[in-house]
């Protein structure tokens, strides 16, 4: 009792004296725009509905074509049995990097796995989609070679995390780009098609593409393969998106689904796009209709930029820029570096929320970066608490997505498998994920959250292992 009496006692102190009450005080302009991002219970709870309501019409036929949240079949019908055997390869393209993975598979277990990164410049990005696809073919050779592949055809799983329409296992139409990505002449075209085309052109890779997947189904397979109760793989990297498994029965796009001799199917949902239709206008602040308007893409992919790597730094640039402009921040400083778009990036979030609280060494190295050199703990403390209104409102999206697809599924437990790079570098991000969850969810604690071990890549190969004499 006296515990429990001591404890309220602390969080009152925290709330009325603590970095709340600084920033009332001191920077009341900040504390309201924080205010803004904040999302309460009933409305998280009415966003997670929504999501339902549109994850079912991406799967039924005759709203499939309007739907904003496409549901699109991944015809992986199968999980893992842990049964794949031999050598098979991975090749994941996301977003900011491209990756090469060779995996020797043995009766349950991977044996052995090698992994290159490369990163992929802003140039191949925007550039024709023939420069990006002779670039990967090259990656693929230089790797292929140092690994002393020789003439075995190896066969491949393609991660490729971008909005892709699935006509099979090995077709995959994509859709639009997104991510910043820009490429000519590939929207509207099988994507395993115009990569297999490079690879052979070159003639000095025996590979052959067996199936295309993105990088939340490569994740749900992956973590599959230990835990076989994960039903969700969702991805918060540079994008967002995430994928579940769906009765067969419901997933109306596949042909004969009424009567095929297999259960499930994994749906990937392409949540990122959910909210394109307003259904997320009652959250999106001005900070968030600025970044939009300002993107490659504006009207698209409405949750990914509320949520997402890629743009959780620039929303915290637009807010201190407008607080800058009003004078109350940085003691009226104005950089020329803070005009920059794209300068604060996530990861610096991740840094500032890092630092231990009320030591804002991280946040000083960070602003000093960002050409605003200041000792003051008021200024440091108040850039902390829009980070961390801006990462928790991320997470509360992504917590309201993954209530979704459990509520869609109907299960009574299962495993979630996350990845990404916020999943991953972020200090808070997961514990966040799991909190605001168990106050959407009565028995939230069935429901296990599982940081994938590089899920792109392995889910890529096991698929590849299933489909691999089909
Ligand atoms: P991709 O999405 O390209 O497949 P990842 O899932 O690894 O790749 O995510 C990379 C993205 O994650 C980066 O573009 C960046 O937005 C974000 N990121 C990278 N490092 C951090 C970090 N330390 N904290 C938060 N986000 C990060
Ligand atoms: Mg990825």
């Amino acid at each position: 009792m006296i515990r429990k009496s001591t404890r309220m006692l602390r969080s009152y102190f925290h709330l009325f004296f603590g970095p709340a009450f600084r920033l009332t005080s001191r920077f009341p302009e900040a504390f309201e725009i924080c205010k803004e991002f904040r999302i309460g219970r009933e409305k998280m709870l009415q966003i997670a509905n929504a999501l339902t309501k549109e994850i079912q019409l991406g799967l039924a036929r005759e709203t499939h074509p309007q739907a904003i949240v496409k549901c699109f079949l991944t015809y992986i019908q199968d999980l893992p049995t842990g049964r794949e055997r031999g050598k098979f390869m991975a090749l994941d393209l996301g977003g900011t990097n491209f990756r090469c993975l060779l995996v020797n598979l043995t009766d349950g277990a991977v044996m052995q796995s090698t992994l290159k990164s490369f990163a992929i410049s802003e140039e191949l990005m925007q550039g024709p989609g023939t420069d990006l696809f002779d670039f990967i073919a090259e990656c693929l050779a230089g790797f292929c070679k140092e690994q002393n592949i020789g003439n075995d055809r190896i066969p491949l799983g393609f991660t490729f995390s971008f909005p892709l329409q699935q006509i099979g296992i090995n077709k995959g139409i994509l859709r639009r780009w997104t991510k910043g990505f820009r490429c000519e002449g590939v929207e509207g075209k099988d994507v395993v098609e115009l990569l297999q085309s490079a690879i052979d052109r070159r003639g000095d890779v025996n590979v052959k593409i067996v199936a295309i997947l993105n990088d939340s189904t490569s994740t749900l397979v992956s973590c599959a393969y230990s835990h076989p109760d994960c039903r969700i793989g969702l991805i918060v990297g540079t994008g967002v998106n995430a994928c579940y498994v769906e009765q067969t029965s419901k997933a109306e796009m596949l042909d004969g689904y009424e009567s095929s001799q297999k259960p499930i199917m994994i749906i990937n949902t392409e949540l990122g796009a959910f909210g394109d239709n307003g259904s997320l206008d009652s959250v999106r602040t001005v900070y968030d209709k600025t970044l939009d308007i300002e993107s490659v893409n504006p009207g698209s992919q409405t949750l990914e930029k509320c949520v997402s790597g890629m743009y959780l730094g620039e929303v915290v640039r637009h807010i201190l820029l407008d607080l800058m402009r009003m004078g109350v921040l940085f003691r009226g400083m104005r950089p020329d570096e803070m005009q920059t778009k794209w300068i604060f990036r996530t990861r610096f979030i991740s840094e500032i929320e890092s630092d231990p609280p009320e030591v804002f060494h991280n946040a000083r190295v960070v602003l000093y970066h960002l050409g605003i050199k200041t000792d003051d703990l008021n200024d440091m403390a108040c850039l902390r608490y829009i980070c961390d209104s801006i990462s928790l409102r991320s997470a509360q999206l992504t917590s309201c997505a993954i209530v979704a697809m459990i509520n869609q599924m109907n299960v009574e437990s299962c495993t979630v498998a996350i990845d990404g790079g916020l999943c991953r570098y972020h200090p808070h991000y997961r514990n966040l994920i799991e909190q605001q969850m168990s106050i959407l969810l009565k028995n939230a604690s069935a429901y296990k959250i599982v940081l994938s071990e590089d899920g792109s890549g392995l889910g890529a190969a096991l698929v590849a292992a299933a489909f691999a004499n089909k």
